[in-house]
């Protein structure tokens, strides 16, 4: 494996050949790491991650600028799924559960197009269940009856079920109360611990964020403008204010 598993430099992007969602964003991750994306409300986090996982297209959006390597691989022109097999497998921001599965349906799906046995499968379903309790008491229910946290959890326990080795997540605290929004950023914490799982993380809520990332780059207007280790970047008090909106 490479050093650096994770490699965006210079990224450019833009929707409907028009807007320029993204102008110059650069970030690493080494195997292992917890990186978080801040930034204010269309800083271009999200467009960031889309770019990651060859999202962009699926929005009209495209990558005009820049290269975005992987264990050492350039991803230009790779697909979606191509890149789930690779390893880097996305959680949409929104949670984006199939509403008329089963949260246990729903999580069935994250192992599809891989290539494992059932035993494989069942292993990682439990796996899935022993990190989150909860979807284990509530996997005959329907997703779409169950609530916000429970939904988020089914969605990043679908990316598990995918086997990831970077986990790329858009948002995962947005309009989740703040026990919920702990609870998941731990049990991402325990994946990173005990998996040696990369997280790439895009969040509005960076005191969260910077209590669980190892680093952290600040987006502002489409760029990266500050980079760091979380711990240094949480003593600053002047963050939120200068580059977050004051959220
Ligand atoms: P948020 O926290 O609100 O999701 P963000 O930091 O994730 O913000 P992006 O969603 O990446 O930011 O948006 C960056 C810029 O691109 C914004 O100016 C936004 O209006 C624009 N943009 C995002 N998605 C689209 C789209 N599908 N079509 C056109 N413009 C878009």
């Amino acid at each position: 494996m490479s050093e650096v598993l994770l490699s965006v430099d210079g990224l450019a992007a833009t929707y409907n050949h028009a807007i320029r969602a993204v102008s110059d964003v650069s970030l690493v991750v080494q195997p292992g790491e917890i990186v978080a994306v801040l930034g204010a409300n269309g800083a271009g986090k999200s467009t960031t991650l889309q770019a990651v996982s060859a999202l962009l297209p699926a929005r009209r959006g495209q990558i005009t600028a820049g290269r975005i390597v992987f264990d050492g691989r350039d991803l230009a022109g790779s697909s979606a799924a191509t890149l789930v097999r690779e390893g880097i497998v996305p959680v949409l921001e929104g949670r984006h559960c199939f509403a008329s599965l089963t949260i246990e349906e729903n999580l069935f799906t994250g192992a599809i197009g891989r290539d494992a046995t059932r035993a494989e499968t069942a292993d990682d379903l439990d796996r899935v269940y022993t990190l989150f309790p909860r979807l284990k008491e509530r996997r005959r229910s329907l997703a779409g009856l169950t609530s916000g946290g429970e939904q988020q959890m089914t969605a990043i326990g679908r990316a598990l079920m995918s086997r990831p080795r970077l986990l790329v997540l858009d948002e995962p605290s947005t309009g989740l109360a703040p026990l919920v929004v702990e609870g998941i950023f731990r049990a991402l914490k325990q994946l990173n611990a005990e998996k040696d799982l990369s997280i790439l993380v895009a969040e509005q809520n960076s005191t969260v964020a910077l209590r669980f990332a190892d680093h952290a780059v600040v987006l502002e207007n489409g760029r990266s403008v500050l980079a760091g280790a979380a711990a240094e970047l949480r003593r600053r008090g002047d963050i939120k204010t200068l580059y977050l909106g004051g959220s």
